[in-house]
């Protein structure tokens, strides 16, 4: 029977012991309940009933390379026949991969490592609020950039919207948002209102340069541009997020693709194929405020911070993506997928825009043409949305059914497993438009507006 399933076993026994039953915000999912995950390879994960699926949630970003590389398996495998964590001086790996950071990141002369993209973006604000003696921060509707509470704001509110704050949690003292400005994405206007206004305040603006934590937001360059120039007439740090961008978009994140380079730069998530690895690097002397050497101001820590293991991953990952062609592979089933969704949807006579970058795509249902803000994606019809992901698991192909999230491809994702994703959005954005849950299905997913 049902009651006897596994996955309901475990569940059950997760809920428990296990706040909701799952390790972060957004692993629980409306009107999916029971998953519980026994195994991940290549461009599938399988769950404890022995259900197949073709992943491009891809656990919100990392594993670029596919679950369970074997070269990453192997290399962490290796690195823990030498050495695990000691927490003094530094070790072969640590200085390799901080060289291949420089390497490779054209805003990166220096880089700490962290174990998560939160830590490395509360790391980039203190920093920046260390250099500069001021209080503000500018971030961007859409945007995510971790938990911690300065940049802990709703980012699907309708305050949010007209420029209010919602934190994303309780809990939160509102004298820490206050220092926070959310201005609208892709506007040069409402920078440079804010730069004239509070220009003296700011010690920093933080972007996600393609707002992905909405689904996909392309940065216009004039954008970029804007804000890089009135960061540097006014002496504010320029803070690209690139947790999801570098690495995933190219090896040098969007920052060698825009040509715009940032003071400081967060990375995490395809660093590392999937393994805890944060990084935060940039310009040298705002990298020196750190308490890394004595006397140094702005506090920097973390027990795990580059312990050898992940520090191998992130080296057999990097390494991996220069050697092979990966990011020509994701390009180009990337394009075939965005490319077959565009033709079902018009086929079945659903208004959509087919959007995203390389590896990264999204579907939104809506009219009026490619998103240029998150005002723009009020219009996206969050039933159809919702819907159609919800009915794709049943056919075996997995994307988070939930509100604005973006999809993967991976390097073991084949021109077959394109078409099965193409074949199997035709036959759930059908069974979508034939039910009629439509109202049900809106309110559940707009619970929460955080981000992942
Ligand atoms: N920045 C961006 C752009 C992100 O997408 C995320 C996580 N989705 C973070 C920061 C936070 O990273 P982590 O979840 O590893 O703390």
């Amino acid at each position: 029977t049902v009651e006897d399933a596994p996955a309901t076993r475990f569940a059950r026994r997760a809920r428990a012991v296990i706040p909701g039953g799952v390790n972060s915000g957004q692993r629980s999912v409306p009107g999916l309940t029971d998953l519980v995950i026994t195994r991940a390879d290549g461009a599938r994960f399988w769950d404890a009933d022995g259900r197949e699926f073709v992943d491009y949630h891809a656990a919100f970003g990392p594993p670029l390379l596919g679950h369970n590389d074997p070269e990453v398996a192997a290399a962490v495998a290796e690195a823990g026949r030498h050495a695990d964590l000691c927490g003094v001086g530094v070790t072969p790996g640590e200085v390799e991969l901080a060289e291949t950071l420089a390497e490779l990141v054209p805003s990166v002369e220096k880089v700490l490592l962290t174990s998560t993209g939160s830590e490395a973006t509360f790391h980039a604000l203190r920093v920046a609020r260390a250099a500069t003696g001021r209080r503000l921060v500018v971030k961007f509707q859409g945007c995510y950039h971790g938990w911690h509470d300065s940049v802990s704001l709703n980012v699907i509110s309708a305050a949010d919207r007209v420029g209010g704050k919602d934190p994303i949690s309780t809990g939160i003292l509102p004298e820490v948002l206050d220092a926070t400005l959310v201005l609208p994405f892709n506007d040069v206007t409402a920078v440079r209102r804010t730069f004239a206004e509070h220009g003296a305040d700011i010690a920093a603006v933080i972007v996600e340069p393609v707002p992905h934590n909405v689904g996909c937001l392309l940065p216009e360059q004039d954008f970029l541009q804007a804000l890089r120039d009135e960061t540097t007439r006014h002496g504010a740090v320029l803070v690209f997020d690139e947790v999801i961008t570098g690495f995933r978009h190219a090896l040098g994140g969007w920052q060698s693709i825009s040509g715009i380079t940032p003071d400081l730069t967060t990375m995490g998530k395809a660093i590392a194929n999937g393994y805890p690895v944060g990084a935060i690097g940039g310009r040298a002397d705002l990298m020196d405020l750190f308490s890394t050497r004595p006397g140094a101001p702005a506090f920097f820590a973390g027990t795990y911070n580059g312990h050898p293991a992940v520090v191998a991953a992130a080296l057999a990952t990097l390494a991996k993506l220069r050697r092979e062609p990966v990011h020509e592979h994701v390009f180009a089933l990337g394009d075939r997928i965005r490319a077959g969704l565009a033709e079902v949807f018009a086929e079945l006579g659903v208004p959509s825009v087919v959007t995203g970058y390389g590896s990264v795509f999204v579907s939104y249902f809506m009219t009026g043409g490619v998103p240029r803000g998150y005002d723009d994606l009020l219009r996206n019809d969050v039933s159809m949305f919702v819907g159609y992901r919800r009915r794709l698991i049943g056919h075996g192909v997995f994307e988070l059914p939930l509100n604005l999230k973006r999809s993967h491809v991976s390097y073991a994702h084949t021109e077959a497993d394109a078409d099965r994703l193409v074949e199997a959005t035709r036959a759930a954005v059908k069974e979508t438009l034939a039910s009629g849950e439509v109202a049900e299905l809106a309110d559940a997913s707009t619970m929460g507006g955080a981000e992942n």
